[in-house]
């Protein structure tokens, strides 16, 4: 199959997103529509001299400047422009659902409401569904670098939405801030009826992701790049069919691989992990479904068989019902079945 045929073949798959921070997609030419109309001042003068400090030589390099852009976001509408701007683009690959992140903290911390930052892209989120029939699940994920008593203060911030909310997650800085720093909020999140997720193994070590498992009791490993370390753990996921959302582009925009070829996305399938293939922050690293899948794809010279393999297990690694991923695996089966006939 040549470049064209692949990219072909990865336009039309039927996919869904598991692994996306809303923040993380805001696209500098909306940064800087917001920022203008919020009368807010940039550090960087051009869109191009925005674009040209995304180069990161690890994890934190980036929360630097993602924390920035994040700033200009204040109003309801600011939310509902971010989400919309997402969901439009990922609707034109061929996404059919979504499991996205906000970063509550980011907001509340800088005297944003809750309320605000949630409504804009909860009706954001729903205007897709009518509109673009794009489901969705959306994941509130505690900042790992603040404590666990802000955390608790954040959930405490989000019980009047609950029904908007389908689970919590666990990001930003990981070396440091291990999951067992956020055993009790992650206890009491599960008492509200959220489902769990963290970050783990992306730059922390293999032991941060047991501790999500044992300590957290996650449901999905967000990243989980480092489980090859440890073979008791790979056994351990492969027995569970616990979901690692792999984010390919990411890892390699932050260091975590230095070359696409060196990606454990085709290693986890050989072993039977259930890896999927995600965005993370796609304004930032270069490429949102399409791209990531067609990179890795490129890179590690994956197969059609392993492609179609990705992309099955991201539904079934979905919070959606058995019902609703049944079809959209039966959809890409027979997607499938055309290109190799
Ligand atoms: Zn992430």
């Amino acid at each position: 199959m040549n470049s064209s045929e692949l990219k072909q073949l990865i336009e039309g798959i039927p996919k869904a997103e598991l692994h996306l921070h809303i923040e993380g997609s805001f696209e500098p030419e909306l940064m800087f529509e917001i920022a203008k109309r919020n009368n807010i001042a940039m550090d960087y003068d051009s869109i191009e001299s925005l674009k040209k400090a995304y180069k990161f030589n690890n994890l934190q390099e980036f929360l630097d400047i993602y924390y920035i852009g994040a700033q200009v976001l204040i109003h309801e509408q600011d939310f509902f422009d971010l989400t919309w701007a997402y969901l439009t683009k990922v609707h034109s690959q061929n996404v059919k659902h979504v499991e996205v992140f906000f970063d509550p903290q980011t907001h509340t911390d800088r005297g944003i409401a809750f309320e605000v930052v949630i409504s804009g892209i909860y009706k954001a989120l729903e205007k897709a569904k009518d509109e673009l029939g794009i489901t969705y699940k959306l994941i509130m994920s505690y900042l790992r670098h603040l404590s666990e008593e802000e955390a608790f203060k954040t959930l405490e911030s989000s019980i009047p939405f609950k029904d908007w909310i389908h689970g919590v997650g666990l990001d930003s800085s990981e070396m440091g801030n291990p999951p067992s720093k956020f055993e009790k909020v992650f206890k009491a999140s599960a008492a509200q009826g959220y489902k769990l997720v963290a970050h783990a193994g992306e730059e922390g070590p293999s032991e941060y992701i047991w501790e999500a498992l044992d300590l957290l009791n996650i449901v999905r490993i967000d990243h989980g790049n480092r489980c090859l370390d440890d073979e008791k753990l790979v056994k351990r996921l492969v027995k569970e069919q616990i979901p690692l959302t792999l984010c390919p582009l990411s890892n390699l925009e932050l260091q975590v691989i230095t070359k696409m070829e060196d990606h454990p996305a085709a290693k986890m399938l050989d072993k039977g992990i259930l890896a999927t293939i995600h965005s993370d922050d796609p304004a930032y690293f270069g490429g949102y479904m399409n791209e990531n899948f067609y990179k890795t794809a490129k890179g590690l010279n994956l197969s059609v068989n392993q492609i179609k393999q990705l992309a099955i297990n991201a539904f079934v690694g979905s919070w959606l019902s058995n019902t609703e991923k049944d079809k959209h695996i039966a959809n890409i089966q027979s997607y499938f079945s055309s290109f190799e006939n």
